[in-house]
């Protein structure tokens, strides 16, 4: 099936299936969980890893519906490295028709790993022939993703449960995120990735800035939790580019905790687009396995330390953010489409020239990115796009210091890195090499300030 015939696989689970509102005062949950590993073998997503040979671990999407008597929404975590534009929409898309909610009250947020696919269609048009295997494959798994998606939503609405109550807690986490942006002392970059196996060197240097609270927002009847949703900012990958899918660290976690607790597991990687586990991961499987226990060690005492109040409405505030251009030569138009003409170009600049101009694109469309926020309580979920460095976190927890702010990147990834505007003039550091959108700090901050605190005000921002 091609995205085009979209429109018929979505009446399959039309909204006249909308779900009856909750009674007054009750809140309710349904969850869901559906296996999204690609057939291995195919060329699926935009190649930045191998063509994925062994499952080491399968991919999974999960999420929860939540409703009461006046609102309704959905919150889908993907094992996926990043889903761009109109890939995002369509997905997005399939969730609300299924869950039988305005699009705009869905979100829809990547975990980042690197042992799974990024899909960006719209790219793969600028970059591949019609007819290259690469494409085909990419979409007719985002086609089958977007059904077993739409399947498990509506299978999960037999069995709605009852939330009483909802709690929050956070504990620290030991040595798990480290910066990727080390400032030297002439003022210069010194990158630091994911794992240092090649550069034990960057271990010694400083952790750098990062947020190292995970936090915990547990949705409970009475005292026993049904849904326990955890946040934590960093780039998520231990090892990976070896041919085998893994929801790697997160993943290994989310399976282990759900066995404990008994209660549905949701995992979100916060904003850690400058933030990896460089500092602590030699990249090794036996780092991956400390990794894996500092963070679930983390968690656990995060949900020891919850505190609970009873469940209050359910409030979701939509907003929406036109990024800026980048303006300098390299990410332009002209520039992006000269390298997808040069038969010498390597298939990374290939790449990134056909994202480049798939946000260009997009842009041009005048067709904004979405931003959310749930409140329920003192606890707000903060849904943004990209991959918004950790300073935006830490941000939006100082905004509303006296409520509990729990923050999740990787929304539609279409604009790639979203750092503070002073990486634009760095020297040094990767992550402004691939940023396609322009200087975007105060706008970022201005429309999370504006969700953050719509909950605590009757007006709602206009999508
Ligand atoms: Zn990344």
């Amino acid at each position: 099936m091609r995205i085009s015939s979209l429109v018929l696989f979505l009446a399959m689970y039309s909204l006249s299936e909308c779900e009856s509102a909750a009674a007054d005062g009750e809140l309710e949950i349904a969850t869901f969980s559906v296996e999204i590993t690609p057939a291995l073998g195919l060329p699926v997503g935009q190649g930045f890893i191998p063509i994925l040979e062994t499952a080491e671990h399968p991919l999974f999407a999960r999420g929860i519906l939540l409703k009461d008597s006046g609102t309704a929404c959905v919150i889908c975590t993907l094992d996926l490295m990043e889903v761009h534009n109109e890939s995002y929409d369509f997905l997005r898309q399939a969730i609300a028709s299924a869950a039988g909610v305005d699009e705009s009250h869905v979100a829809l947020q990547c975990l980042h790993q690197h042992t799974a696919p990024a899909v960006a269609t719209g790219a793969q048009r600028y970059e591949l022939e019609e007819d290259d295997s690469r494409r085909i494959a990419t979409a007719d798994y985002l086609v089958q993703l977007a059904k077993n998606l739409s399947k498990a939503v509506s299978e999960s609405k037999k069995n709605w449960k009852r939330v009483t109550h909802i709690g929050s807690g956070r504990a620290k986490v030991e040595q798990v995120a480290s910066n990727r942006r080390i400032e030297r002392p002439d003022g210069s970059i010194q990158g630091r990735s994911s794992n240092t196996k090649s550069a034990p060197a960057l271990r010694e240097l400083p952790e750098g800035l990062i947020d190292p609270w995970v936090r915990t927002v547990s949705l409970e009847e009475g005292d026993r939790p049904v849904a326990q949703l955890h946040y934590y900012a960093s780039h998520p990958q231990s090892f990976y580019g070896d041919g085998r899918a893994s929801s790697d660290v997160p993943g290994i976690i989310r399976e282990q905790l759900e066995k404990d607790t008994g209660a549905f597991q949701l995992y979100l990687t916060g904003c850690g687009g400058d933030v990896a586990f460089g500092k602590y991961n030699d990249g090794s499987r036996a780092a991956r396995s400390e990794l894996v226990a500092r963070l679930q060690a983390g968690i656990e005492k995060s949900i020891t330390s919850i505190t609970r109040e009873t469940a209050a409405p359910l409030k979701w505030s939509v907003d929406s953010m036109s990024f800026p251009m980048r303006t300098d030569e390299p990410f332009s138009e002209a520039a992006n489409r000269r390298i997808l003409a040069d038969p010498d170009a390597g298939a990374g600049q290939r790449r990134k020239a056909a994202i480049a101009l798939a946000w260009i694109e997009r842009v041009k469309s005048g067709r904004p990115v979405q931003l959310s926020c749930l409140a329920i309580g003192r606890v707000r979920m903060l849904h943004l796009p990209g991959e918004p460095f950790v300073q935006y976190q830490l941000a939006a927890q100082k905004m509303l210091a006296d409520q509990f702010v729990c923050v999740a990147g990787y929304g539609d990834c279409g604009m790639g890195y979203i750092g503070g505007d002073r990486i634009y003039n760095d020297r040094g550091g990767y992550e402004q090499t691939y940023a396609f959108a322009g200087p975007c700090e105060d706008l970022l901050s201005q429309t999370m300030k504006r969700l953050l605190t719509a909950a605590s005000t009757d007006e709602s921002p206009t999508p």
